[in-house]
């Protein structure tokens, strides 16, 4: 078991109250880590300090942020056995899944290191004589980075990597669900040499989410949030950022549909289908959660794909290396099994897996799934996936809309011009022609559409959510005015 702080103005602090709140194991229950229960004034605090600290840090020089940025991203990698054991520890994930997520989280720290010198501006012609007229990026001030377990290393330096190298000071609030992993990526941040305040960390009991995150968002210091998690709690934080008028960064739920046209190259959509459904027991936002196949090659790709799926090794990722490690909780196996058995009494063919005693829950997959089933609406969040068989491009498409989210997607078939014509008829922020529905790259432009939320991360999409654009005129001649 580990005890951790938060880090508040360069201090490792307890919640000033004293409280904690554990995080236990989701295979054996026991307590994986302690972690302080912040206040509603603590996490005051927090944001007092990142607003101390912003003006020094917004104006210091692109090339004095990129070194200590660079300096995270080597200080974060070689922490990368301590992750494993950590998300081992906490979430049950896969060392392979532990391993991915030091690396991708290290290569978004070199992408804001190099965007530093990106925060620009443009000179924009002016109708009045003598007027130099610029639209100019500026840091916003104090960016509040809220972040869940499931990827939770990517997911958490996301939430603050760009807003840092635009110039803002950061609160990161840490998931209940991974204290000690979100806190190892402060150690790092510490390690690199951040002046105190410019990187924040929260970390509060499941019940006090709500008041702890309002405390911050109502904080006038506070500029812009991001959220990544569920719809759920997206409606709540839309909703409290609207009271505050504050802007908002939604990267939410998913049920990313995977389209198989009938010119597929089979193995290449086995290949894609396994890993996009089954990485990190399929608990990704942009999980493959739907496989759309055409019916005329259905059979075949469904015999390989169980095949696949069989085969991915499942085990406490504690003793040894495996592919499907634990869920995060039993709430997951129980909310699995009554999608297994809904499907199943309306009709599905069960074509591999099944359900689960426990959090180590095996490659699923549900055959001849029709709209009146619950899993071919609601997201599994696991390793249980439906396949739905359609006729023809046509209902493809309609079948691949028909669904309130729209953050990944991926459409299979040799003919590109046809998959790229079905592609971008897909609503969703993000598609994959002959590639899985999850792929994740620091300056790739990131985000959903419909119920999946707005805004985006990555690159130069991240620079716009994480700077005001001012307009600056500079008058360089006698001004003319009319009276
Ligand atoms: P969650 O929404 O339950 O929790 C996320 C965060 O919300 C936690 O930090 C929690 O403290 C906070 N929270 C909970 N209740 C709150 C409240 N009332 N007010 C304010 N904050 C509150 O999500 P989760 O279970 O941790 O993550 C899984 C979900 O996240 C899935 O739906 C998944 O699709 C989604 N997700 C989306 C992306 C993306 O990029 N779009 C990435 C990963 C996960």
């Amino acid at each position: 078991m580990t005890q951790i702080s938060m880090l508040i103005n360069g201090q490792a602090r307890a919640a000033s109250n004293g409280a904690t709140f554990e995080r236990r194991n989701p295979l054996d229950n026991s307590v994986a880590t302690t972690a302080p229960a912040a206040t509603q004034d603590d996490a005051i605090a927090a944001v007092d300090a990142a607003a101390a600290a912003f003006p020094a840090w917004a104006a210091m020089g692109p090339g004095e942020r990129r070194g200590l940025l660079l300096k995270a991203a080597a200080a974060l990698e070689a922490k990368t056995p301590a992750f494993i054991e950590a998300m081992a520890a906490e979430t049950g994930a896969s060392g392979l899944w532990a391993g991915f997520n030091a690396h991708l989280a290290a290569g978004m720290f070199l992408e804001a290191a190099a965007l530093t010198t990106q925060i620009s501006g443009e000179l924009i012609p002016s109708d009045v004589p003598g007027s130099l007229a610029m639209g100019v990026r500026q840091a916003a001030g104090v960016v509040l980075g809220i972040a869940p377990w499931n990827a939770p290393v990517i997911l958490a330096v996301r939430a603050i990597a760009t807003p840092l190298a635009c110039g803002n000071t950061v609160v990161l609030k840490g998931s209940e669900l991974c204290p000690k992993t979100h806190g190892l990526i402060i150690e790092a941040l510490q390690e690199a040499g951040l002046p105190a305040g410019v990187v924040n960390f929260v970390t509060n009991a499941p019940a006090d989410a709500g008041a702890v995150v309002e405390a911050m968002v109502a904080h006038p210091a506070v500029r812009r949030i991001n959220f990544t998690g569920s719809t759920k709690v997206g409606r709540i934080i839309a909703q409290t950022c609207a009271k505050y008028l504050k802007p908002v960064v939604l990267e939410l739920g998913g049920k990313a549909p995977m389209v198989i046209l009938d010119d597929a190259d089979i193995d290449a959509a086995v290949a894609g289908a396994a890993f996009g459904a089954f990485a990190n027991s399929g608990q990704i936002c942009m999980s493959t959660e739907r496989i759309v196949v055409d019916q005329s090659i259905a059979d075949e790709f469904v015999a390989k794909f169980a095949a696949k799926a069989q085969s991915l090794p499942l085990g406490d990722p504690r003793k040894g290396p495996v592919v499907l490690g634990s869920v995060v909780d039993m709430a997951t196996v129980t909310r699995c099994n009554a999608l297994i058995d809904d499907a199943l009494a309306k009709g599905a063919k069960l074509v591999c897996g099944g359900k689960a005693e426990n959090t180590l829950m095996p490659a699923t997959l549900l055959d001849h799934v029709t709209p009146e089933m619950t899993i071919y609406r609601e997201e599994s969040f696991a390793p249980v996936k439906a396949i739905v068989r359609v006729n023809g491009v046509e209902e493809a498409i309609a079948t691949a809309n028909d669904n309130e989210f729209g953050l990944s997607s991926a459409v299979f078939g040799k003919d590109i011009a046809r998959a790229w014509n079905v592609a971008k008829r897909i609503e969703s922020g993000i598609c994959h022609i002959n590639g899985p529905t999850v792929h994740d790259e620091a300056q790739m432009p990131f985000g959903g559409v419909k119920s999946s939320g707005y805004g985006r991360f990555g690159g130069r999409a991240g620079v716009e959510a994480f700077t005001e654009l001012r307009w600056i005129t500079m008058q360089t001649t006698p001004r003319h005015y009319p009276f």
